[in-house]
């Protein structure tokens, strides 16, 4: 049995919790805020699961690896996190990201199918389509709702044995200081979204931003849509899941946000800019009613991959850039693979200068 102190319980660091407490080790999980909470990159309510990741085969096996581990915790916890609604993404032409996304799913045997515009179409309520060349549907795909689940991680690793502290800590060489207690540990894991670079400044490069979401209220039928990708326009959203309404979000890197910073309010220039997207895309929701606004950080590396290494005797992990909550889990069961003896982590997950580089998330015209 290891003893293993965990400080930062988003997807990640609440994962690594559920995975090693379930394992038997002697877990603690640190953490400044209630996990879920809203100042946490995964306290939102809800985030997309989708598999592909254009040409890259490694992310779109941890997706879908991913996807069983949170059915699995569902099962444990009997909580309902994952809605199956499916993910369109919207393609501008033959070979962009979304044919190379096929194929890579195609030979990893994910569900994704090609439509023809029209045949899209129909799953929504309205969508103009003119602008776009045809339609890549993962089936399989879909939404989590992103603070319960990482409270549901949280819930099951303390009922697996870990226990939770909470307070704001500091590193002291391989050591955790929190409020005046030191923390020894066989693992000592940082799991600290847009803190790391802060805590970490000679080695974590983030670029951590204020990002938008728009909720409206488009009547009846959307809370049967699927989540929707217009990856190069980099613009994303749900239909009305929880009754939040039709999520719409633009994926462009936004200004700089201390991670200490207060979240401001959204603002009118990104929703008349969030408008004018919606109107043409969704031709019915041109006018309906704005029901609510969010505002949340990114955390970014370079190149839009994780971070997931060690430094100094602690191992740093995070990265998130947008599109990371999927992964947690399976993200999480990688690196515990690979302090096992398992397979070594990729050197991309590494803590060398990262060159900006084509994006992850889904945000294909913001390079
Ligand atoms: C608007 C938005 C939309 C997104 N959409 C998607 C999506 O559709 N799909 C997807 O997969 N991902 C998406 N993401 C990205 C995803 O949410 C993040 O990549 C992921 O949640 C990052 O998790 P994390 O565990 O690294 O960080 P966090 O969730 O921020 O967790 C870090 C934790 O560390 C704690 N902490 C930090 N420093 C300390 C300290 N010194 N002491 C104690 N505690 C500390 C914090 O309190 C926090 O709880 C989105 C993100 C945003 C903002």
């Amino acid at each position: 049995m290891a003893r293993v102190v965990i400080v930062g319980a988003g997807t990640f660091g609440a994962s690594l919790a559920w995975h090693l407490a379930g394992g038997g080790d002697d877990v603690v999980l640190i953490d400044q805020f209630e996990p879920g909470d809203p100042r946490a990159t995964s306290g939102g309510e809800t985030r997309l699961i989708r598999c592909a990741h254009g040409p890259d085969a490694d992310y779109a096996a941890m997706a879908r690896r991913a996807r069983t581990l949170w059915r699995e915790l569902e099962a444990e916890t009997g909580t309902d996190l994952l809605t199956e609604c499916g993910v369109s993404w919207f393609a501008h032409r033959d070979d962009g990201w979304e044919a190379a996304s096929a194929q890579t799913l195609h030979a990893l045997d994910i569900p994704a199918e090609r439509q023809d515009v029209a045949d899209a179409a129909r799953r929504f309520p309205s969508l103009n389509g003119a602008d776009l060349t045809w339609v890549l549907h993962e089936p399989e795909a879909g939404v989590l709702r992103a603070a319960h689940a990482v409270r549901a991680l949280a819930q099951a690793a303390t009922e697996r044995g870990a226990r939770i502290v909470h307070g704001r800590a500091a590193p002291d060489g391989d050591r955790v200081v929190l409020e005046g207690d030191v923390y020894e540990a066989d693992r000592v894991v940082w799991s600290c979204g847009g803190w790391l670079a802060t805590l970490f400044p000679a080695v974590v490069q983030l670029r951590v931003t204020l990002q938008q979401l728009f909720f409206y209220d488009g009547g009846p039928g959307w809370e049967r849509a699927p989540a929707w990708i217009d990856y190069d326009r980099a613009v994303y959203g749900t239909g009305d899941l929880h009754d939040l309404g039709v999520k719409c979000a633009w994926d462009e890197e936004g200004p700089p946000l201390d991670p200490d910073a207060p979240l401001p309010d959204a603002t009118p220039q990104t929703e008349a800019l969030m408008r004018g997207y919606v109107a043409e895309r969704f031709p019915a929701l041109a006018a309906a009613p704005l029901k609510g606004t969010r505002t949340c950080r990114y955390e970014l590396t370079a190149d839009s991959e994780f971070l997931a290494a060690e430094h100094d005797g602690v191992w740093l992990v995070g990265g998130g850039s947008g599109h990371g909550f999927k992964h947690g889990p399976a993200l999480a069961e990688r690196v515990i693979a690979a302090w096992d003896g398992g397979e070594p982590l990729p050197a991309r997950f590494g803590l060398h200068r990262r060159e900006r580089g084509t994006s992850l998330r889904t945000a294909g015209s913001n390079l």
